[in-house]
């Protein structure tokens, strides 16, 4: 079973509490004005890899908090991201799960998505604004919700939803890769 990647970040403390593995998928529906990412809003082969090479990937690690998936749009590939995580979460259950998605919640109705959401500690839901980049706490803009469908990171409300992580520049074989969410005034 294959996914469809933008990229991947092996370790990062800008995108929740901890130290976190970082998926981001290829694809978005959406086409948010001032979106950070546009080169994976696409829908086009990019880093495609089995998953159970990416669930070995993410389990060799054993520094991680948990992870954190983005894009592009995560409920495009929301069946295959509910086995990765099913794998993952079988034998690290201590793991928690961010998923940001631009739909809202109460879209995400269909089956794959609905079980995607079994998975997900925090999602944070809703298209980019740029208007609405207030640059608080772990969200793009301040019309995205924070949903916490479990418990497990409700220690870290407050910090979520207040404070916004600094940015981390990762260096790439190919470029540089910055994560975290930048203010609006951050041009492309
Ligand atoms: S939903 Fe996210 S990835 Fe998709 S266009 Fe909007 S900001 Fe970009």
């Amino acid at each position: 079973m294959l996914l469809n990647l933008a990229q991947i970040a092996p370790s990062t403390r800008t995108l929740g509490p901890g130290n976190r593995f970082a998926i981001w998928v290829q694809g978005c529906p959406f086409n948010c004005s001032g979106c950070i990412a546009p080169d994976w809003i696409p829908f086009k082969k990019a880093m495609v890899i089995e998953l159970k090479v990416l669930a070995d990937i993410i389990l060799s690690q054993d520094d991680l908090n948990g992870l954190t998936i983005s894009g592009g749009e995560p409920m495009m590939q929301a069946g295959r991201l509910a086995v990765l995580l099913e794998a993952i979460l079988r034998k690290r259950p201590e793991f928690n799960v961010i998923v940001f998605t631009g739909f809202k919640k109460e879209q995400l109705i269909w089956d794959e998505a609905r079980n995607l959401l079994n998975y997900i500690d925090l999602l944070i839901d809703g298209q980019y604004v740029a208007s609405k980049n207030d640059r608080m706490g772990l969200r793009g803009s301040n019309n995205q919700r924070f949903h916490f469908l479990s418990d497990k990171l409700l220690p870290y409300m407050e910090e979520i939803t207040t404070r916004r992580p600094g940015l981390e520049f990762h260096l790439l074989d190919d470029g540089v890769l910055m994560v975290g969410i930048p203010a609006a005034e951050f041009n492309w």
